[in-house]
């Protein structure tokens, strides 16, 4: 028994990286809990990356995820009712970074958004049947930026406008140094591009030109997705790497429409970019489509 325990465990922790806990040892941990730098770090298992802040008892959260990996998350970082975090922040409106709230809800001391987020997940919830249980929102809007300290750490979002959805913020964790870019970043993988939840593709190249401008060298990023915990964390120059993409996209589009290509022919143009993957099937295609839509 003990070296079958031992084995498992061994074996948990040399694929989640460096995590922070090691209970339940003798089970496969469906999650990866990463510690980036001074009490700073990520939560991987389904849907949107969280980040976290963790420093003797004060926390903040950005992020939710949906409600069974939620709970993976309370449980490790040992979050309590009677000690909630002071902030859980929803970065964008999507199911993938806001159904988690009806399970943090009772963890966190208030809710935090962009003042279109609430909008656009009332809208997301009444459109699918089924999804009334998932109906718990931010409770704190803001329009350009918010600031709050927990702890030793000093938190601060910015909305720039539209990207990935119509209301998209960052946060900047500014003792560590670390910033969640929420889904403005898909890591090497094709970027899910909201256009009927407000997303805008040419003032999302230009945030990301401004976030560049604006961070530094030494910045660490945490980025919504990508295809492993490794890649959801990242420099500048995925960042740049990123706005490239996109503006690749934009002009293989429009020149595209320049020349008179149909929708139809568009929808067959070759990927340009060999090392960006598909998260779902069909990823580069609805980049296509969406540039096809948004792009004069
Ligand atoms: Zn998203």
């Amino acid at each position: 028994m003990h070296s079958r325990r031992h084995f498992l465990k061994t074996t948990a922790l040399a694929a989640v990286g460096a995590p922070l806990m090691a209970h339940l040892p003798w089970q496969a941990i469906p999650y990866t809990v990463i510690k980036l730098r001074r009490d700073v770090g990520i939560f991987f298992e389904r849907g949107g990356t969280i980040g976290w802040y963790m420093r003797k008892g004060e926390s903040a959260l950005v992020d939710a995820q949906y409600p069974d990996t939620a709970e993976h998350l309370v449980e490790a970082l040992e979050l309590t009712k009677g000690q909630k975090a002071d902030v859980l922040w929803n970065t964008h409106h999507h199911g993938d970074h806001t159904a988690g709230n009806v399970f943090l809800q009772e963890y966190s001391s208030k809710i935090v958004a962009h003042e279109q987020v609430p909008v656009l997940q009332r809208e997301q919830i009444e459109s699918r049947r089924g999804d009334e249980d998932l109906a718990v929102y931010a409770d704190t809007t803001f329009s350009d930026t918010y600031q709050l300290v927990v702890g030793k750490e000093k938190i601060t979002g910015y909305h720039y406008g539209p990207g990935h959805t119509g209301g998209d913020s960052i946060v900047h964790f500014e003792k560590a140094n670390v910033v969640h870019m929420g889904d403005l970043i898909f890591n090497q993988v094709y970027p899910y591009i909201d256009y009927g939840g407000g997303a805008d593709l040419e003032q999302w190249v230009g945030h990301l030109a401004e976030i560049e401008a604006t961070f530094e060298k030494d910045t660490q990023f945490i980025f919504g997705h990508s295809d492993s915990p490794e890649l959801v964390t990242g420099t500048i120059e995925d960042i740049v790497t990123k706005r490239t993409y996109l503006e690749q996209l934009i002009s293989t589009v429009e020149n595209a429409k320049k020349e008179g290509m149909s929708k139809a022919q568009i929808m067959e143009i070759p990927p340009f970019d060999e090392n960006r993957r598909e998260l779902w099937d069909g990823a580069w295609k609805h980049n296509l489509d969406a540039a096809f839509t948004l792009m004069g």
